[in-house]
């Protein structure tokens, strides 16, 4: 095991607690990952608990999604692998599944307006809450390399983004650190949160 993937796996584990702590992780659900110097990518393994991960529980691909220590990746390795390609700049990403990301996407179609929120400053590149964040919601599919095609269209035609969220399912955030796109996924959070409570939960 090299001494980069290890502290980046370690950051991992410390995120899927953090993750975990607040809920935002039930279950098995959600993946989290990072880039390596060397090309490759630190991803967690399906079917943990993201509250207890151990090294063991982290694994190695390569830009094509190839295991690189004989273990399978999780389909969803592909939703990563498609970010980590459009922007060099993205170190981390993190897929909660959490509450408010679900509620929101029952709650609105096609996609979320995030504006006047102070929170918006902790996101990459934005400093202001005179900000408009359009958060895309796709709906959810099993078919994990159609979903990736539709993310990637959707920027595309649409613009950079900071997250996405799947309907019914979670959301993916980034960063260029898993700090930051720890500091991302609660800042997300707090705001959906904030917008489900304001538009109210459908009857
Ligand atoms: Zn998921």
């Amino acid at each position: 095991m090299s001494g980069a993937f290890e502290i980046r796996a370690r950051e991992l584990i410390a995120a899927g607690k953090r993750l975990a702590d607040q809920g935002w992780v039930p279950a098995t659900s959600g993946n989290l990952s990072a880039r390596l110097e060397d090309g490759t990518f630190a991803i967690t393994v399906s079917g943990v608990h993201k509250g207890c991960l151990t090294l063991a529980d982290i694994m190695r691909v390569d830009d094509r999604g190839r295991s690189l220590d004989g273990r399978r990746p999780s389909a969803e390795t592909q939703l990563h692998l498609a970010l980590y390609r459009r922007w060099p700049r993205v170190q981390a990403i993190l897929h909660p599944h959490s509450p408010a990301a679900v509620l929101a996407s029952r709650l609105f179609g096609g996609h979320l307006v995030l504006e006047d929120h102070e929170l918006l400053k902790a996101l990459d590149g934005i400093d202001t809450h005179a900000h408009r964040l359009v958060v895309p919601i796709f709906p959810n599919d099993q078919d994990i390399p159609r979903l990736a095609d539709r993310v990637d269209r959707w920027i595309d035609e649409n613009g950079d983004i900071h997250a996405y969220i799947i309907a019914g399912h979670g959301f993916y955030t980034w960063g260029d650190s898993v700090s930051s796109a720890l500091v991302a996924v609660e800042a997300l959070e707090f705001m959906f949160h904030c917008e489900v409570t304001l538009h109210g939960v459908r009857k």
